[in-house]
């Protein structure tokens, strides 16, 4: 009789590992608390499997060998807790999707800038000819693409919440961008649990693989120095390394690698701010170590467009600009906006805050920012501490009367940054229709 997998969620990670479940011989049933989607339901029918919704069937899921865990469920939920203690596997679906391929794994961690530097590096890979699948949190699920299609690369973006539930799970290279707080409500407000979590990375590596991490970041630092690991250490960041590493000048990102240096311009990088320059020297580092050429890497940084709503410069009217940095929910993110912006500034800011400390935004806020725009439900916080700091700061319940206010307070030559620093979901169905609605005001001016 074929083995029982029990996948918990019906989204795009639950169903791309029911299609590997059902390839791999597995007798697969797909179980979710909330509602399926009817092409999810329609897909599923085609594989001939089960599955339910609107709750959970206890006694079918305990007869499991194996559960794979959508990275939304949080642990901590009796479901979750009844499983564990049967003693039944659980796994993420980058763990189960990485035991049925041989492919190359690079897999990019960190609390900001994990998708900006996962596209640059597919970006970098890809343009260089090889074959290269991305994934994680982007297009489709890592599990539906090693059923249906075979690389020899996959760029896997990894939360720390697939991290979790990770057994074997060994990237050839992994990538920490940085470790800052965020999501901590899933980590019982534990800042040393979410840094454990991110570190899991590169629990399994060995000798002779590799991580590339941000030598800047004094927390991952840190927690490097702690820890025991053989992996090979990349550091990248704005210091000359003593060793092997990455570091950049104003016009250059150099690899220092197998004791020899390489040297690859960057005047034509288009993404603005350091933490750009952060991402690209992680993306370089991976594509040097796949023995990608300095000269297909030099042109494709120049090709490479950015990402939608990650400090998108997105038009200028009557000499303003306007940038769309609606991706940006915790306060690491909002700092490099802030600190990449070039002029005066009216910030429009605000949403749900999961427990902001906005001290490190002060002396940005006091040097360029004209104007807050405040946008949330509930701003007190935000009035709290900004307001002895900044000369107008403004209440708005409506993304069309935020952008209102920010144009008529911004003159020439100045910049309108949408850059929450917090959670959409008061007023916004999530990041992207924010930065999207963000854009239509703005295209309405
Ligand atoms: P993630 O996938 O980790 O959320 P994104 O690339 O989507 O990261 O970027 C999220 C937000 O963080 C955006 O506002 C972006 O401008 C900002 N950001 C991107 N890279 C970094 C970085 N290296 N450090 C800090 N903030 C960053």
């Amino acid at each position: 009789m074929s083995e029982k997998l029990v996948i918990l969620g019906g989204g795009e990670s639950g169903i791309g590992s029911a299609v590997l479940g059902v390839k791999q011989g597995f007798d697969v049933f797909v179980s979710d608390a909330g509602t399926i989607a009817q092409e999810v339901q329609k897909e599923l029918n085609q594989l001939g499997v089960s599955f339910e919704e609107g709750g959970h069937d206890l006694d079918v899921i305990l007869k499991a060998s194996l559960v794979m865990k959508s990275p939304g469920i949080p642990d901590h939920i009796d479901l979750i807790q009844q499983i564990r203690s049967s003693d039944i596997k659980i796994v993420s679906e980058i763990e189960f999707a990485s035991q049925y391929t041989d492919a190359t794994l690079i897999g990019i961690t960190g609390s900001n800038g994990k998708t900006t530097t996962t596209l640059l590096t597919h970006h970098l890979l890809k343009e260089s000819g090889l074959n290269v699948g991305v994934a994680g949190n982007i297009g489709y699920s890592f599990a539906r693409q090693v059923a249906e299609s075979d690389r020899e690369v996959y760029v896997l973006e990894i939360s720390s919440f697939q991290l979790d539930d990770i057994h074997k799970f060994q990237p050839e290279v992994s990538v920490i961008t940085n470790i800052t707080p965020d999501h901590l409500d899933r980590y019982q407000n534990n800042f040393s649990k979410y840094i454990a979590s991110k570190m899991r990375i590169i629990e399994n590596q060995t000798t002779n693989q590799f991580l590339v991490f941000n030598a800047e970041d004094p927390v991952l630092v840190e927690a490097l120095n702690g820890c025991s690991s053989k992996v090979k250490t990349i550091p990248f960041g704005f210091v000359k390394p003593d060793h092997e590493g990455v570091y950049a000048t104003n016009d250059q990102i150099i690899v220092q690698q197998d004791n020899s240096n390489t040297m690859i311009q960057t005047t034509h990088f288009q993404l603005q701010g350091r933490h750009n320059l952060l991402n690209a020297m992680a993306a370089v580092s991976v594509a040097r170590l796949l023995k990608v050429s300095k000269d297909s890497i030099r042109e494709s940084l120049m090709s490479f467009k950015g990402v939608p709503h990650r400090l998108e410069q997105f038009l200028r009217i009557q000499n303003v600009n306007y940038i769309n940095d609606s991706k940006a929910t915790n306060v690491n993110a909002t700092f490099y906006a802030l600190d990449s912006v070039k002029s005066q500034t009216v910030w429009i800011a605000g949403g749900i805050d999961k427990g902001n400390d906005y001290s490190a935004l002060l002396p940005l806020v006091r040097e360029k920012v004209k104007a807050i725009v405040c946008l949330g439900i509930d701003n007190k916080k935000l009035l709290a501490v900004f307001g002895p700091v900044v000369d107008i700061i403004v209440e708005t319940q409506s993304i069309d009367e935020a952008v209102k206010i920010a144009h008529k307070i911004a003159d020439k030559k100045e910049t309108v940054l949408l850059s929450p620093a917090c959670a959409s979901f008061d007023l916004f169905e999530n990041y992207e229709d924010r930065g999207n609605q963000f854009k239509q005001a703005v295209q309405k001016l």
